[in-house]
């Protein structure tokens, strides 16, 4: 089957959102061996939308929208689906009702637009809504079909894990089902675990296994897909394959599927009964912001300090007075320094710090020192990265995470 991705809207023809939804439905019709041969990105603009639409219905059997489906003057696509299938709107009082329901549960009037959302395509499968307010919808024309899906991303993923990819696993006669297994590993590149699981990999046929470097977050993410007629089979094939690349790459392994780093390591200071205070500088304050962002941070998160002068550090009380030096705190003797303070001060059983200088020209590296102060004493760390590596906050934070992470594990 060939599939065509129709992305609507303005936002992301000026690339002020990226079109991360086309990318994910691509990677989801993959998955069951539907083929996408174009993708296009339009406007808000009916006679460029349904222009889109013919020439993807010539192509294509079957074209995806998202976007555009909303109760907004802008939002288009129905009007545009109904225009290239002949098909009028048509009032569903269901799909109204559903809206309504929806309005009900979240507290909210429901506007007069939003009743637009209740009209669609005559003779179009409806796609009822649980996560939001916009409806989407199927029309088949012949052999062939048009799909529209939301564009909110958290809408537009359960659209197709419910609707769109059960519809045309039926279509095509797929029984069999698919599972995916992820495992999230740190601090191994992904050229050494493709090295290391070469042989798996070649010899992968269910499960097969695929990476992918996340390289935003310095994660490198091994896939494991098996196909069977009951998910337990299928889960059953990834389980013994996990065996195997456990047994390879246990010590960079994290977590699993949804799991996050930060996550992992909220739940491992939980369990351990451990709190944490940090104290960061020179590289912002990202540590602090990802951990303040987690539920239940506040259990362990006694204290995050950052300094945005070094000359401040010497102000912390705990600090004792010269251990600092006068001017910086860049140095590793200034990170063992900060890390005991901070533990001291906030009277936590970790104390954190993280202090270096980002590279601001060419010739510069980025240094980082990283120390974890504790009930035995104080561990540091440095590490140098050239100018030319991005996404410098996120490895120094995750570096610093990993300290942490590794001094309870070890402790267990
Ligand atoms: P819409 O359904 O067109 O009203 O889109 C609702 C919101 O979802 C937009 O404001 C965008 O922020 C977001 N959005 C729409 N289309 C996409 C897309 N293709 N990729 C990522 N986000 C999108
Ligand atoms: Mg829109």
């Amino acid at each position: 089957m060939k599939a065509e991705i129709v992305a609507v809207g303005t936002e992301l023809l000026l690339g002020q959102t990226v079109d991360t939804n086309s990318a994910y439905m691509a990677q989801q019709l993959t998955t069951i061996g539907v083929d996408v041969y174009f993708k296009s990105t339009v406007g808000d603009n009916l006679e460029r939308i349904t222009a889109t639409l013919r020439s993807a219905l010539s192509r294509a059997d079957f074209v995806l929208t998202t976007g555009g489906i909303g109760p907004t003057l802008d939002d288009l696509t129905r009007e545009a689906v109904a225009e290239v299938t002949g098909r009028p709107l048509v009032f569903d009082q269901r799909l109204c009702d559903q809206i309504a329901d929806f309005f009900t549960r979240v507290g909210r009037p429901m506007g007069e637009n939003n009743r637009k959302q209740a009209f669609i395509p005559e003779g179009a499968i409806p796609i009822e809504n649980p996560v939001g307010t916009a409806p989407g919808f199927i029309v088949e024309i012949g052999p062939r079909a048009i799909a529209s899906v939301p564009g909110v991303p958290h809408e537009m993923r359960h659209f197709m894990e419910h609707a769109v990819l059960p519809y045309l696993r039926q279509k095509m006669g797929i029984r069999e089902i698919i599972v995916s297994r992820v495992l999230k590993l740190f601090g191994i590149g992904e050229s050494l675990v493709d090295e290391k699981l070469a042989d798996l990999i070649a010899a992968g046929q269910n499960p097969t296994i695929g990476l992918l470097a996340h390289t935003q977050i310095g994660e490198v993410h091994v896939r494991l897909t098996a196909k069977a007629e009951h998910a337990a089979d299928a889960q059953a094939l990834n389980a013994a394959l996990e065996r195997r690349v456990r047994e390879r790459l246990e010590a960079f392994i994290f977590g699993a599927d949804e799991e996050t780093y930060e996550g992992v390591l909220t739940r491992l200071l939980h369990d351990g009964g451990l709190t944490l205070a940090v104290a960061e500088t020179g590289f912002g304050s990202s540590i602090i912001q990802t951990l303040k962002g987690l539920a239940g941070s506040d259990r362990f998160l006694k204290l995050g300090v950052t300094l945005t002068a070094p000359a401040m550090g010497a102000a912390l009380p705990g600090i004792p007075a010269g251990a600092l030096g006068d001017t910086t705190i860049l140095g590793e003797a200034a990170a063992r320094a900060l890390a005991q303070g901070v533990r001291q001060f906030a009277g936590a059983d970790l104390g954190l710090a993280l202090t270096g200088q980002a590279a601001r020209e060419k010739a510069q590296d980025h240094v980082v020192q990283i120390a974890l102060a504790h009930s035995a004493g104080v561990e540091s760390l440095e590490q140098r990265w050239p100018h030319a590596m991005r996404f410098v906050e996120n490895r120094t934070t995750k570096l610093a995470l990993a300290q942490v992470r590794k001094y309870v594990l070890d402790r267990t």
